[in-house]
């Protein structure tokens, strides 16, 4: 990672790579303007910082590309250090000819993140902001988008802020006293000091507790479709893409293992498991295919589990064999009695599925549909976004959606707990100062107060090149 930390002028392609209609070259760093100046047939020594200039870019007399150049001159740039745009025509072959020019003049090729990377050393933007940075590059739906936008603004950082001043004026009484230990005085009042922690535990609590909603926000809701065979398993799932498949297409996950379809029910995605899975098999009723769904069951938030008949004896006894996981694993299932244009008296059935909801507690809710006419397929999208149990009306409170912040949390948490467990049964001042100080550094880790090598290099060595 120290690799990064040369002062070195970067250059990367920032658009996306491959053909489009317009390429964005960045250049970063000390020398980016003079650098750039030296393969553009305008002045950008003099240039006005934030206005585009239009010329060509040259090697050796002959013209490359014309490009709509703009300098941003440090602070006042993405990276904090003077910044060069070249907004070229996106041919690979001009992608590639401006760059190994600028490379030839002086700039290296930047690291993945590494822009962002030097917006953070230059405190252009904290740790938790640079990572929202490649969330908002990553989000496909409203809600994560809307996360992530939140997440760079510095809500979630404002929170920590906060509690970490609130404990380091505390932990500095604690330190006084640990100064004057011979006269036996407390600065630090352990009544006020106590109420403190509590107060910051419950707040540590909340922001745990969003994980759930940020994760699924952020990541997409697991769902599983399942039931044996001929349910209408396949038809299901293409009624409910329908609508989307002019805009979604399956995506073969990057960070996940299995290609899933994924669709946007209210501004939250949901990911449908192992989909393609679901239509190639048909042997659900044998062992080996109760195995697969209970595997299934396992990865998802939701089941949806199909049935047919006239029965809630019938419809319970196809469950049975996945029953025993699932009252286990407190997985919301939706008990959809598929085929209702089959059915003649479909009011009947309607109330024997409310009543089988009613009488168990691990089918949450029951809807009856046709998958192949697309009847009641709304109604399974709201169920569904239902039983996400995800709370979007949050508004300003923060949400915690990274692993990497929810592990500091806990850890924050823990110390803490041992600072109030400390309070509680009359612990001495340099023990309780100690576990402060481990909660401080564990906050401040989520925003970058406290980092290391390790750490940076983990965060932006995931973004991608140009960011
Ligand atoms: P899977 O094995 O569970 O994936 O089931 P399929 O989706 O392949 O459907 C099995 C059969 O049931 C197919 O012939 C579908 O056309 C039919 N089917 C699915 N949904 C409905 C429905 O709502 N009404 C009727 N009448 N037939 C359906």
């Amino acid at each position: 990672m120290r690799q990064y930390a040369d002062d070195a002028t970067i250059c990367a392609l920032s658009t996306a790579p491959g053909m489009g209609a317009i390429a964005v070259i960045r250049v970063s760093g000390k020398d980016a303007i003079s650098i750039s100046n030296k393969v553009f047939s305008r002045n950008l020594l003099e240039a006005t910082s934030h206005k585009a200039i239009l010329g060509s870019i040259t090697r050796d007399g002959v013209e490359i590309d014309e490009a709509l150049t703009i300098v941003f001159k440090g602070p006042r740039s993405y990276t904090g250090e003077d910044v060069v745009e070249f907004n070229c025509h996106g041919s690979t072959f001009i992608q590639q000819a401006v760059l190994d020019l600028l490379v030839s003049k002086g700039c290296r090729m930047a690291m993945p993140g590494e822009f962002s990377l030097r917006g953070f050393m230059k405190g252009k933007m904290d740790l938790t902001q640079a990572e929202a940075v490649a969330d908002l590059i990553a989000s496909e739906s409203a809600a994560s988008h809307a996360l992530a936008m939140n997440q760079m603004r510095g809500g979630f950082s404002k929170e920590i802020a906060k509690l970490r001043e609130e404990l380091i004026n505390f932990a500095s009484l604690i330190e006084l006293e640990l100064d004057f230990s011979e006269e036996d005085v407390e600065f630090a009042d352990r009544g006020q000091f106590e109420a403190l922690i509590g107060k910051l535990l419950k707040m540590i609590n909340t922001l745990i507790g969003s994980f759930k909603t940020g994760n699924v926000i952020k990541n997409g809701v697991p769902v599983a479709i399942l039931g044996a065979p001929n349910r209408g398993k396949s038809t299901l799932l293409n009624s409910l893409l329908n609508e989307e498949r002019a805009i979604v297409s399956s995506i073969a996950g990057t960070t996940r293992d299995t290609v899933e379809e994924t669709m946007v029910i209210e501004g939250v995605q949901f990911r449908f498991i192992d989909t393609a899975g679901i239509r190639n098999t048909s042997d659900e009723i044998e062992s080996q295919g109760i195995e697969r769904a209970i595997a299934k069951a396992k990865k998802a938030s939701i089941l949806c589990y199909l049935v047919e008949g006239d029965s809630a004896q019938e419809w319970t006894s196809e469950l049975q064999s996945i029953r025993a996981h699932i009252e286990d694993s407190n997985i919301p299932v939706i008990l959809v009695l598929n085929k209702l244009d089959l059915i003649s008296q479909w009011e009947d059935a309607q109330m024997e599925l409310d009543a089988l909801v009613h009488q168990t507690d691990w089918v949450h809710s029951g809807l009856l549909i046709s998958a192949l006419q697309g009847q009641n397929i709304d109604a399974l999208k709201k169920e569904i976004y239902r039983q996400a149990e995800i709370n979007q009306e949050s508004g300003n409170q923060a949400i915690v959606s990274n692993v990497r912040h929810l592990e500091a949390l806990r850890s924050a948490k823990e110390n803490l707990e041992a600072v109030l467990h400390g309070l509680q049964n009359g612990i001495s001042g340099d023990f309780l100062a100690m576990d402060v100080r481990h909660s401080l550094h564990h906050l401040g880790e989520i925003t970058g107060e406290i980092t290391t090598d390790d750490l940076l290099g983990n965060i932006f060595g995931k973004f991608c090149i140009g960011k």
